[in-house]
This record gives C-alpha cells, structure tokens and sequence, in this order.
C-alpha cells in the first residue's frame, strides 16, 4: 500500500514492494532515507524532492509523491500550467494543439508559461545591470528556477541563501497572475479554481513556494493526451470564454525563448552577460554549490542549474529519450523564431513595482513541518565521534542508515539505537579476542 513517508516528503512508499536493498539509502544526497527491520525504508527529514531514490529503487517501492490524473474531472475549474518540456514529447505537433488536446481531457484553461519566462529573463538581465558594480552583490547569483535546487541549498548549502536570485521562478509568477483573474472572472471561492503544473520533475509539494495547488508529471498525462491529439470528427467544442482575452491572448503564445528554457543553457541563452554558466545533473549542481561555498567563480555573475541531466528534458517524468527532446525544442525555436514579447518598458515598470520579488514568507527557507534537521552541538559532535570510535564500523548500511556517521547522528538525536548496529552487537556476542 502506497502511504507518503513523512511531512514535507516528496516520496511515496509502498511497503510491500520493498526489499530493504538499501539503494535507495545510498542514493539520497542529503541522507533523508534509512531502512529499518530490513524492510521498511523510512524518510526521516531533509527530503529535496530529486528523485534520485526513484531512479534507483529496482522495485517501484517508491514514487513520487503527486496528484492523480482522475483529479482534474472533479475541480470546478482546473487549469493546466504547462512546461514547454511537453511540446518536445509531442515533437510533430505544434504548441497550440497540444494544449488543445489538454482542455480536450477536462482542462478548462490552459497557460504556456512563455510570456513570464520572457518576463523573469529580462529581469534577471535588469538585476544583473542595476547590481553589477555593487561591491556587496552575491557574485555568483543562483537561478531560484529550479525548485530541487532551492530546497538543496536550504539544507545543505544555507551560506549560499544570498546568492540565490530574490525573483519568484516563473511558474510562481504565472499562478500567483492567474488565479484572482479567474477567481474575479467566475466570482468563485478560491479553492474552486485549481492550478496543476505539468511538469518533467514532479518535486513539488501544494502550496509550496510555487502558488501551484498541485503537479502532473508529464507521464501522468501522455497517453491520453496522445489520444485527444488525433483528429476526432466531432471534437468537443473548447468554450471561448475560457480563452484568454483577445489583448491578453499574446501572454500564452508560444515563444522561442520559452521552449529553450526547456534544456540546459535555455535560461542563460537570453542573458546580455558572457559571464555565466549552465550546470545540469544532481552530481555536478553538488559539486559546483561546493566550489562557490569555497568561495570560486566569483567573477561570474550567473549560474543557471538544473539537477536533472541536460535540464529540464531529463526529469525523471518526461515520456521521451531527453536528447531527442532536445533536439524537437531547438526545432521547435527556429520555427518559432527569434523575437520579444515583452517590452522595456514593461519591464522597467513591474521591476520597480516589485512584482518579480518573492513576498517575504516566500523567501523562507523552504522547510516543512518535521523536515528541518537541528543543527548539533559541539557536545552532540563529540558524542558523535566517541561513538564512532566505539562502532569501528565500515560503512556496511546494515544498520539502515547510509554510513556510520549518519548512524551514530541518528544515536545521538534520538532516532536509533546503538543495538541496531550489526557488527558491534557480533562484536559483543562473540566477546573479547
Ligand atoms: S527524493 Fe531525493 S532527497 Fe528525497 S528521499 Fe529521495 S533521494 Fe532523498
Ligand atoms: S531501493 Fe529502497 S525502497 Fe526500493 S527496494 Fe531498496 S530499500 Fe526498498
């Protein structure tokens, strides 16, 4: 039986499909998951929402944490944020049908996120003109983009907060736009509209930072938007009312700018700086948040970083191979050619208003009841490592957790005991040599 493991957790479990492998253990990067009574992985905090314990767990024991297709049906007004990733997965099809085949399957409304990606980028550009000769600017900025990204160094990099752009990521933006239009356009109650990002990497949790009430994964919508795509002789009629207005319509039109946002490098392309980079992969975001803690790159003014590999097209939840989506997106710009939506002035003016800037209970660190792990005492660290002289352990995970620190951590915290340590009760059993 599927059950979430624990608040602010991004993971299903199913028990009965777990074999305590422990691959899923080794796998996390901030040491969330440990399995107890050989059977039973348990998260107990700090879960990022990476997916990394997806893409090793040999069983299906665990999947991400989402909201289900048959949902949409039953929400009085449902509306479909769409990641430009989609349209790589239905490469022969033009953005405008795909999102018809959406309202097809029950959306009501439909938004391209193109326009504020336009938006967010030319006040990235602005940030980045207005802050550049400022001596105590966070030199190399972070894209707050890329919510796994976020969460990561809210747990394991906190030096690293004021690197972090001060913008809300363009989906926040769009659903924070949208919602009281609708809520105004229909005179409904705010639950009565509910906005669904469809998205490669389902890592977010309701409500969380983005406005968005809940996340599909691209898979979880693919076949059967596959089947509203074929041509039907009496497709059901898409009500015009729930179109844009005709002034506003250009804000969901798709653009090249958009669509590249949907691959490594998509972000930075639209920057006027040569000073900035494109990181993708878990490994490498690991790695290059530890070179900037030490203090490198300072001479960069931006880093754009997306933990699945080759960007956003490679999330764990997108339906084709993530090179030839690559390819259907760099097909898919030209076609759509270059060009701006959005003006200078329009930019100059939503800038100076503030609307980009996260309200402050945005910019709380992301944590969620039970998620946020206490920082330890000099006392707790001494503890730590007189019980890592007494366990003389190897790393061996029998005891559930990744290695032995994490083990002894959790002694010390509470959260195990020092019986479940294999070798030294073996030790103990088999007495003094
Ligand atoms: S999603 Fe990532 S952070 Fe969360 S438990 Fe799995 S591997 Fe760990
Ligand atoms: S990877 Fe984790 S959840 Fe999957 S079978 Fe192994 S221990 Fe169980």
């Amino acid at each position: 039986m599927r059950s979430v493991l624990g608040p602010g957790c991004y993971v299903h479990f199913d028990r009965d499909l777990c074999t305590g492998c422990t691959d899923c253990v080794r796998a996390c990067p901030t040491r969330a998951i440990r399995v107890q009574n050989s059977k039973s992985a348990l998260i107990v905090d700090q879960c990022i929402g990476c997916g990394e314990c997806l893409r090793v767990c040999p069983t299906g024991a665990l999947t991400a944490a989402t909201s289900e297709l048959e949902e949409v049906a039953q929400d009085q007004i449902s509306v479909a944020i769409v990641s430009p990733v989609l349209y790589a997965q239905v490469a022969e099809v033009m953005p405008q049908d795909v999102l018809r085949g959406l309202r097809r399957m029950g959306f009501q409304h439909t938004m391209d996120l193109s326009y504020q990606i336009e938006l967010f980028q030319a006040a990235t550009r602005e940030f980045i003109e207005r802050n550049r000769t400022a001596p105590q600017a966070p030199w190399p900025l972070i894209s707050p983009v890329c919510p796994v990204v976020l969460r990561l160094i809210d747990v394991q990099f906190p030096s690293l907060r004021p690197h972090v752009l001060p913008f809300l990521r363009p989906t926040a933006l769009l659903a924070r736009d949208v919602k009281p239009r609708l809520i105004q356009e229909y005179g409904v109650e705010e639950a009565a509209v509910v906005l669904y990002h469809i998205t490669p990497n389902r890592s977010s949790l309701p409500g969380e930072r983005s406005y968005v009430d809940k996340v599909l994964g691209i898979n979880d919508v693919y076949s059967e938007l596959m089947r509203h795509l074929q041509p039907s002789p009496t497709p059901p009629p898409i009500p015009l009312a729930h179109d844009p207005p005709e002034q506003d319509r250009f804000k969901y039109g798709t653009t090249s700018k958009g669509v590249l946002w949907g691959m490594s490098g998509g972000e930075i392309a639209g920057l006027d700086t040569d000073r900035s980079l494109a990181i993708s992969g878990l490994s490498e975001t690991i790695a290059y948040l530890q070179k900037i803690e030490l203090g490198l790159f300072r001479d960069i003014e931006y880093i754009e970083f997306r933990t699945c590999p080759a960007g956003c097209v490679g999330g764990k939840h997108a339906a084709v191979d993530k090179y030839l989506a690559q390819s259907a997106l760099q097909k898919l710009a030209r076609m759509l050619g270059a060009g701006q939506n959005v003006t200078r002035d329009q930019i100059i003016n939503l800038y100076n208003a503030g609307w980009f800037v996260a309200a402050p209970d945005d910019t709380e660190p992301v944590y969620r009841s039970g998620m946020h792990r206490e920082p330890l005492t000099i006392a707790s660290l001494q503890e730590i490592d007189t019980l890592l002289e007494k366990i003389q352990g190897k790393d061996c995970a029998l005891c559930g957790a990744p290695n032995c620190r994490t083990f002894a951590e959790d002694v010390v915290r509470s959260r195990a005991s020092l019986r479940d340590c294999f070798l030294m009760c073996k030790r103990e059993r088999s007495g003094p040599k």
